[in-house]
Parts: C-alpha cells; sequence; structure tokens
C-alpha cells in the first residue's frame, strides 16, 4: 500500500502530465488476474482491462516469465540484424492465424499505419491503379488511433479538430451500409476497405449478421482488400478468436495488437499473404523495437494463455451471462445492453442530472472500474479470466450502483 494519498498521484499528474486524457480518479499500484488495487489498498473488479489489452488478466505468471526470462538475455536488437526469437513468432502467428507472413510493430495505431500503406502498395503493383490515386473505403465512428493520417479518416471531432491539413485518400461511408460500400466500390481507384468488426471505441456497434460475410464479398467481386482492426476485438475478446470468424471472414489483412502481449508491452502486427505483404521492399517499412525479442516471447506466451485456458469459450459464456443479468436490472438509467462475448456497452440514460459519469463513479465506490466512452455509454470489458462467481459478485455491485443513484 502507497505511503500518499491518491489525491497526491492525481495532482502530481495533473501539474507535469500533458492533460491528453481525463482519468476516473482511481489511482492503481497493483493488478492480479482481474482484480487491481489502488494506492490506498482498496480493492476493484478491472471492468475496462486497460481497452481489451489485459484480456488474460493483470500479471498473468507465465506473461511474466516470459518477458523477465527474455529481459535477461536480450531485448533489443533493431532490425538491423536477426535476432533468435523473430522467425519463432512469426510462425507461430503465420501458422495459428494462417497467413502467408507477419509484419511486426508495436501500437495498434502503427500496425493499422503499416496495413494502410500496404493497402496503398499493392494497389500500386498488383492492382495497378496510377500513383497517388487509390482510395481506401472507411466507416463513420471508426476508431483506429491517434496518428495523423489515421485521424483523417476519423469522423470524430475529438480526434481530428485543429489537427489539419489531413491526409487525403480515404472515403467515409456509413458503418453497417452494405449500399453505401457497393456504391464506393465502383471507383476503381479503390483499393482498400479498412473495418472494425465491431466498433468499440464509439460505443460497441455491432452491425448486423452478416455484414462482415458480404463486405468481404463485395471486396472480392471488386478486387478491393478487406482489411479488418482486430486491435481492440481479436483474440478472445468477442467469444471467437477472432470477430470475423462470428461470419467465416477471412482478413487479406489482419491488424492484432493491445492483447498480444496481455497488456506486458506494446506488441503490434499485421497478417497478410505473400502477393500482399512482400510489395513492401527492405528498408521501406519499419519500426526500431517493431519485432524485438522480448515482443516475441510476450506474445506467444500471451496467446498460449488464451488457447490453453480456454478464453475463447470463456468470453461466450461469460459473455451472455453478463448481458442476460445486465438486461434484468430494473433502472430507468439503463437504456440499452449490447455486445458480443465480453465486449459490452450499457447506454445510459441521463436522469435528473445523473449521467454515464456518475454512474462510473458510483461503480468506483463499490469497487467496479469502467469508463464512459462517448458520453452515455459504459464500456464493459472485463479479462476474459473471470468466472461465473465473480461475474455476479462484480454484477451485484453494479446493480447496487444503480440502486444508490436511486434510479
Ligand atoms: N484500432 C482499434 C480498433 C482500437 O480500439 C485502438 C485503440 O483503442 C487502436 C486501433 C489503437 O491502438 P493503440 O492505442 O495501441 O495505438
Amino acid at each position: 500500500m502507497g505511503t500518499k494519498n491518491a489525491q497526491f498521484y492525481m495532482d502530481r499528474e495533473s501539474r507535469y502530465g500533458a492533460h491528453n486524457y481525463h482519468p476516473l480518479p482511481a489511482v492503481l499500484e497493483r493488478g492480479e488476474g482481474i482484480y487491481v488495487w489502488d494506492v490506498e489498498g482498496k480493492k476493484y473488479f478491472d471492468f475496462l482491462a486497460a481497452y481489451s489489452a489485459v484480456n488474460q488478466g493483470h500479471c498473468h505468471p507465465k506473461i511474466v516469465k516470459a518477458l523477465t526470462d527474455q529481459a535477461e538475455k536480450l531485448a533489443l536488437t533493431s532490425r538491423a540484424f536477426y535476432n533468435n526469437v523473430l522467425g519463432e513468432w512469426e510462425e507461430y502467428m503465420t501458422e495459428l492465424f494462417g497467413y502467408d507472413k507477419m509484419l511486426p510493430m508495436n501500437s495498434g495505431a502503427e500496425a493499422d499505419e503499416t496495413a494502410l500503406k500496404l493497402v496503398r502498395k499493392w494497389a500500386y503493383k498488383v492492382k495497378g491503379i496510377s500513383r497517388n490515386e487509390a482510395k481506401i473505403v472507411v466507416c463513420n465512428g471508426n476508431f483506429h488511433g491517434r496518428t495523423i493520417t489515421i485521424v483523417s479518416m476519423s469522423s470524430d471531432p475529438d480526434a481530428y479538430n485543429d489537427y489539419g491539413p489531413y491526409t487525403p485518400g480515404f472515403v467515409n461511408i456509413p458503418y453497417n451500409d452494405l449500399d453505401a460500400l457497393e456504391e464506393a466500390f465502383k471507383d476503381r481507384n479503390v483499393a482498400g476497405f479498412l473495418v472494425e468488426p465491431i466498433q468499440a471505441e464509439a460505443g460497441v456497434y455491432v452491425p448486423e449478421d452478416g455484414f462482415l460475410k458480404k463486405a468481404s464479398e463485395l471486396c472480392k467481386k471488386y478486387n478491393v482488400l478487406f482489411v479488418a482492426d482486430e486491435v481492440q476485438t481479436g483474440l478472445a475478446r468477442t467469444g471467437k478468436m477472432l470477430a470475423c470468424d462470428h461470419e467465416d471472414v477471412r482478413p487479406d489483412i489482419l491488424v492484432l495488437g493491445k492483447a498480444v502481449s496481455g497488456g506486458m508491452f506494446p506488441v503490434s502486427c499485421v497478417l497478410a499473404d505473400d502477393d500482399i505483404m512482400l510489395t513492401i521492399k527492405p528498408g521501406e517499412h519499419g519500426s526500431t523495437y517493431g519485432g524485438n525479442p522480448i515482443a516475441g516471447k510476450v506474445a506467444m506466451a500471451a496467446i498460449d494463455v488464451i488457447t490453453d485456458e480456454g478464453l475463447v469459450e470463456n468470453s461466450q459464456k461469460m459473455g451472455e451471462i453478463f448481458r442476460r443479468e445486465m438486461s434484468a436490472i430494473d433502472s430507468e438509467m439503463i437504456e440499452l445492453v449490447r455486445g458480443k462475448g465480453l465486449l459490452n456497452a450499457v447506454v445510459i440514460k441521463p436522469t435528473q442530472g445523473k449521467t454515464a459519469w456518475d454512474v462510473c463513479l458510483g461503480m468506483k465506490e463499490n469497487g467496479v472500474l469502467a469508463k464512459p466512452t462517448h458520453g452515455d455509454i459504459i464500456r464493459f470489458t472485463p479479462p476474459l479470466i473471470i468466472n461465473e462467481e465473480q461475474m455476479m459478485e462484480a454484477i451485484e455491485r453494479i446493480k447496487k450502483t444503480f440502486n444508490d443513484l436511486g434510479f
């Protein structure tokens, strides 16, 4: 337990740190499994799991061991030389996900940038689009990260305001709209369709059944690459290994991040077949830390945990319990419960001045941490190792919060 109170840490961050986040006032110092503890010793259910990075639970011993063992041996070589882990990790990933090649990066945004570069290279080298004419279709409400190019595709003013001039070459259409998609594809210069199988950041918008399948068929029909950003939906979060598996869709380019490392280390990657991946030649893309030996060992351990501990099935099962129980809560503040697996959201109806933020503050008092996204939507994404007893206890605490608020 820390010697200083929470306010001290919050004031220090506020004094010396940029104000680019608005955190809930919980100062955490320790985590284990589905729980975290604050500097005053209070224990919480972590129902955010670092925006789905900690699918395997905090400080999973197998992932910690992979990290510390490799850190003592060799941490970073850069890609100026080979290392003895990267190939093992690439083989592991390509076999597991069924692609020819993997390209490692660090953050989700970098992996998405990599995918965009691959689409453009493929557009010029393979599809035969004239230089600088390639277009990529994206969806309103998307969230792919924070770089200048990525915010150029965003429809959220908080993400793009005052960051112009913007990167050209993107066509925005409504999410979950196959007619708009087909219309956009009629332009022969369209080379790719970048999509989140569920729009998580936007508020866990689940498209209609069949949307992904039909979108991927349209991609084939119009010779457009289907690029799935599974940074948040991937790796068992939605009750399948990939959210695209719900509809048996195989993306041409698969983008992974977050839970690839179980929250231990920034690791992301892109998977694709040779006709796409080999359009990028030596020296044309990279990252100093991308593909470092710690990342490789941590990622293999983290994904082993998902398969060894049956997290796909557990996510599916616990998600059903969560939605059933939350939908049964009798509160006028709960407008809607939606999601898949353990990627869920509750839409809050502000009542007598009380908002989703107040609900989150109340849940914090009752020992459950979650955070509003886009105003009045609360995202609930606990680690996937949560069991039924723990889930029911957390739901009791959430119920109590609505009771405490009096609505
Ligand atoms: N893509 C999706 C779907 C995400 O949800 C996120 C982050 O929330 C990102 C990309 C960006 O990942 P990172 O924050 O690691 O850059």
